[in-house]
Protein backbone atom coordinates (compact mmCIF):
# COMPACT_ATOMS: atom_id res chain seq x y z
CA UNK A 1 0.00 0.00 0.00
CA UNK A 2 1.02 3.38 -0.91
CA UNK A 3 1.11 6.76 1.68
CA UNK A 4 2.61 9.39 0.51
CA UNK A 5 3.81 12.85 2.82
CA UNK A 6 4.18 15.69 1.06
CA UNK A 7 6.25 18.09 2.80
CA UNK A 8 6.68 21.45 0.58
CA UNK A 9 8.51 25.09 2.04
CA UNK A 10 11.44 27.69 1.58
CA UNK A 11 15.03 27.22 2.23
CA UNK A 12 15.97 26.42 5.88
CA UNK A 13 12.46 26.42 7.40
CA UNK A 14 13.33 22.86 8.63
CA UNK A 15 11.59 20.66 6.07
CA UNK A 16 14.42 18.23 5.88
CA UNK A 17 15.02 18.20 9.99
CA UNK A 18 10.89 17.25 9.89
CA UNK A 19 10.95 14.83 6.39
CA UNK A 20 13.52 12.47 7.82
CA UNK A 21 12.32 12.37 11.42
CA UNK A 22 8.59 11.54 9.96
CA UNK A 23 10.49 9.24 7.82
CA UNK A 24 12.05 7.40 10.44
CA UNK A 25 9.23 7.32 12.48
CA UNK A 26 6.66 5.91 10.75
CA UNK A 27 9.24 3.77 8.79
CA UNK A 28 9.10 5.66 5.24
CA UNK A 29 11.75 6.25 2.51
CA UNK A 30 12.55 9.51 1.85
CA UNK A 31 13.42 11.74 -1.19
CA UNK A 32 14.97 15.68 -0.14
CA UNK A 33 13.64 16.55 -4.01
CA UNK A 34 16.14 19.67 -3.87
CA UNK A 35 18.74 17.02 -4.32
CA UNK A 36 17.56 16.60 -7.94
CA UNK A 37 17.63 19.95 -8.97
CA UNK A 38 21.29 20.67 -6.86
CA UNK A 39 22.67 17.45 -8.80
CA UNK A 40 21.14 18.99 -11.73
CA UNK A 41 23.29 22.61 -10.37
CA UNK A 42 26.53 21.22 -9.87
CA UNK A 43 26.01 19.29 -13.14
CA UNK A 44 25.70 23.54 -14.99
CA UNK A 45 28.76 24.22 -12.50
CA UNK A 46 30.69 21.79 -14.61
CA UNK A 47 30.12 22.92 -17.80
CA UNK A 48 26.82 20.53 -18.98
CA UNK A 49 23.65 22.24 -20.30
CA UNK A 50 20.85 22.54 -17.60
CA UNK A 51 18.11 19.91 -19.77
CA UNK A 52 20.72 17.60 -21.17
CA UNK A 53 21.93 17.33 -17.23
CA UNK A 54 18.29 16.54 -16.30
CA UNK A 55 17.96 14.11 -18.47
CA UNK A 56 20.77 12.01 -18.01
CA UNK A 57 20.72 12.12 -13.98
CA UNK A 58 21.20 9.18 -12.13
CA UNK A 59 20.38 8.18 -8.82
CA UNK A 60 23.88 7.65 -7.88
CA UNK A 61 25.00 11.46 -8.40
CA UNK A 62 22.41 12.37 -5.47
CA UNK A 63 25.14 10.13 -2.76
CA UNK A 64 28.06 11.78 -4.51
CA UNK A 65 30.16 14.68 -2.86
CA UNK A 66 29.07 17.72 -1.03
CA UNK A 67 25.67 19.52 -2.71
CA UNK A 68 24.45 21.38 0.12
CA UNK A 69 26.65 24.06 -0.40
CA UNK A 70 25.88 28.16 -1.37
CA UNK A 71 27.10 27.56 -4.44
CA UNK A 72 25.21 24.54 -5.89
CA UNK A 73 21.81 26.10 -4.32
CA UNK A 74 22.11 29.23 -6.16
CA UNK A 75 22.63 27.10 -9.55
CA UNK A 76 19.51 24.45 -8.59
CA UNK A 77 17.26 27.89 -8.44
CA UNK A 78 18.44 28.90 -11.72
CA UNK A 79 18.26 25.37 -13.25
CA UNK A 80 14.63 25.11 -11.60
CA UNK A 81 12.85 27.66 -13.46
CA UNK A 82 13.48 26.08 -16.52
CA UNK A 83 10.22 23.98 -17.59
CA UNK A 84 11.89 20.89 -19.20
CA UNK A 85 14.32 20.72 -15.94
CA UNK A 86 11.26 20.28 -14.19
CA UNK A 87 9.51 17.69 -16.57
CA UNK A 88 12.72 15.08 -16.90
CA UNK A 89 12.39 15.35 -12.76
CA UNK A 90 8.90 14.40 -12.76
CA UNK A 91 8.57 10.66 -13.19
CA UNK A 92 11.24 9.73 -10.95
CA UNK A 93 9.71 11.58 -7.71
CA UNK A 94 6.05 10.12 -8.66
CA UNK A 95 7.48 6.52 -8.75
CA UNK A 96 9.37 7.08 -5.58
CA UNK A 97 6.28 8.75 -3.97
CA UNK A 98 4.01 5.78 -4.53
CA UNK A 99 6.44 2.94 -3.63
CA UNK A 100 4.76 0.40 -1.11
CA UNK A 101 5.01 1.03 2.20
CA UNK A 102 4.95 4.98 2.24
CA UNK A 103 6.92 7.87 1.26
CA UNK A 104 8.02 11.31 2.44
CA UNK A 105 9.10 13.83 -0.32
CA UNK A 106 10.27 17.14 0.36
CA UNK A 107 10.36 20.25 -1.77
CA UNK A 108 9.05 22.91 -3.43
CA UNK A 109 5.96 21.74 -5.74
CA UNK A 110 5.47 18.38 -3.99
CA UNK A 111 2.09 18.80 -2.79
CA UNK A 112 1.13 20.98 -5.84
CA UNK A 113 2.27 19.46 -8.92
CA UNK A 114 4.34 16.28 -8.02
CA UNK A 115 1.72 14.68 -6.26
CA UNK A 116 -1.45 16.95 -6.22
CA UNK A 117 -2.83 13.34 -4.19
CA UNK A 118 -0.82 12.94 -1.71
CA UNK A 119 -2.46 11.87 1.85
CA UNK A 120 -1.16 14.54 3.52
CA UNK A 121 0.00 17.75 2.57
CA UNK A 122 2.27 20.18 4.43
CA UNK A 123 4.09 23.30 3.81
CA UNK A 124 6.47 24.58 6.64
CA UNK A 125 7.75 27.90 6.90
CA UNK A 126 9.59 30.40 8.46
CA UNK A 127 10.31 33.97 8.69
CA UNK A 128 13.70 34.91 6.44
CA UNK A 129 15.78 36.05 9.21
CA UNK A 130 14.73 32.77 11.79
CA UNK A 131 15.90 30.72 8.28
CA UNK A 132 18.65 32.43 7.18
CA UNK A 133 20.42 31.98 10.49
CA UNK A 134 19.76 28.49 10.74
CA UNK A 135 21.31 27.77 7.18
CA UNK A 136 23.87 30.28 8.81
CA UNK A 137 24.48 28.17 11.90
CA UNK A 138 24.66 25.00 9.31
CA UNK A 139 27.39 26.28 6.98
CA UNK A 140 29.67 27.41 9.79
CA UNK A 141 29.52 24.13 11.28
CA UNK A 142 30.71 23.08 7.75
CA UNK A 143 33.57 25.38 8.06
CA UNK A 144 32.17 27.83 5.53
CA UNK A 145 33.39 31.59 5.68
CA UNK A 146 29.68 33.15 4.47
CA UNK A 147 28.35 36.09 6.46
CA UNK A 148 25.33 36.00 7.82
CA UNK A 149 24.44 39.17 5.56
CA UNK A 150 25.38 37.10 2.76
CA UNK A 151 23.17 34.26 3.71
CA UNK A 152 20.04 35.97 4.45
CA UNK A 153 20.35 37.96 0.90
CA UNK A 154 21.14 34.21 -0.48
CA UNK A 155 17.68 32.90 1.26
CA UNK A 156 15.77 35.86 0.05
CA UNK A 157 16.77 35.81 -3.77
CA UNK A 158 16.39 32.07 -3.77
CA UNK A 159 12.54 32.70 -2.30
CA UNK A 160 11.78 34.78 -4.81
CA UNK A 161 13.41 32.84 -7.56
CA UNK A 162 11.21 29.61 -6.28
CA UNK A 163 8.13 31.78 -5.37
CA UNK A 164 7.86 33.80 -8.93
CA UNK A 165 8.78 31.17 -11.28
CA UNK A 166 6.31 30.23 -13.97
CA UNK A 167 6.37 26.85 -13.98
CA UNK A 168 5.69 25.19 -10.52
CA UNK A 169 6.33 27.52 -8.32
CA UNK A 170 6.53 27.27 -4.55
CA UNK A 171 3.47 27.87 -2.76
CA UNK A 172 1.26 25.61 -0.22
CA UNK A 173 -1.28 23.38 -2.34
CA UNK A 174 -5.10 24.76 -1.55
CA UNK A 175 -5.55 21.71 1.00
CA UNK A 176 -1.37 22.27 2.80
CA UNK A 177 -1.36 22.34 6.29
CA UNK A 178 0.62 25.34 7.35
CA UNK A 179 3.75 25.00 9.74
CA UNK A 180 5.32 28.03 11.08
CA UNK A 181 8.29 26.65 13.23
CA UNK A 182 9.90 30.54 13.28
CA UNK A 183 8.81 29.95 17.25
CA UNK A 184 8.77 26.38 17.41
CA UNK A 185 11.52 24.03 18.92
CA UNK A 186 12.30 21.29 16.46
CA UNK A 187 10.81 18.85 18.79
CA UNK A 188 7.51 20.72 18.70
CA UNK A 189 7.50 21.35 14.98
CA UNK A 190 8.07 17.77 14.83
CA UNK A 191 5.69 16.96 17.25
CA UNK A 192 2.93 19.19 15.29
CA UNK A 193 3.75 17.39 11.95
CA UNK A 194 3.63 13.98 13.39
CA UNK A 195 0.24 14.97 14.84
CA UNK A 196 -1.28 15.97 11.56
CA UNK A 197 -0.11 12.45 9.54
CA UNK A 198 -1.03 10.34 12.52
CA UNK A 199 -4.08 11.68 11.30
CA UNK A 200 -4.62 10.69 8.23
CA UNK A 201 -3.14 7.28 8.29
CA UNK A 202 -5.48 4.36 8.19
CA UNK A 203 -6.01 2.52 11.26
CA UNK A 204 -4.17 -0.75 11.60
CA UNK A 205 -5.71 -3.34 10.78
O1 LIG B 1 15.46 22.27 -0.90
P1 LIG B 1 16.76 22.81 -1.43
O2 LIG B 1 17.14 24.11 -0.79
O3 LIG B 1 17.86 21.80 -1.40
O4 LIG B 1 16.47 23.09 -2.98
C1 LIG B 1 17.41 23.73 -3.83
C2 LIG B 1 16.65 24.45 -4.94
O5 LIG B 1 16.04 23.45 -5.78
C3 LIG B 1 15.50 25.33 -4.48
O6 LIG B 1 15.90 26.65 -4.19
C4 LIG B 1 14.55 25.27 -5.65
O7 LIG B 1 14.89 26.24 -6.61
C5 LIG B 1 14.78 23.92 -6.27
N1 LIG B 1 13.72 22.97 -5.95
C6 LIG B 1 12.57 23.02 -6.69
N2 LIG B 1 11.60 22.10 -6.51
C7 LIG B 1 11.72 21.14 -5.57
C8 LIG B 1 12.89 21.10 -4.77
C9 LIG B 1 13.87 22.04 -4.97
O8 LIG B 1 12.42 23.87 -7.55
N3 LIG B 1 10.76 20.24 -5.43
Amino acid sequence: MSFTVAIDGPAAAGKGTISKAVATKFGFAHLDTGLLYRAVGRRTLQGMEPIAGAQALTAEELEQGDLRTAEIAQAASKVAVIPEVRAALVDFQRAFARRTGGAVLDGRDIGTVICPEAEVKLFVTASPEVRAERRFLELKAKGSDVTRDQVLSDVKERDARDADRSTAPMKPAADAVLLDTSDLSIEDALAKAVEIIEKSRPAKP
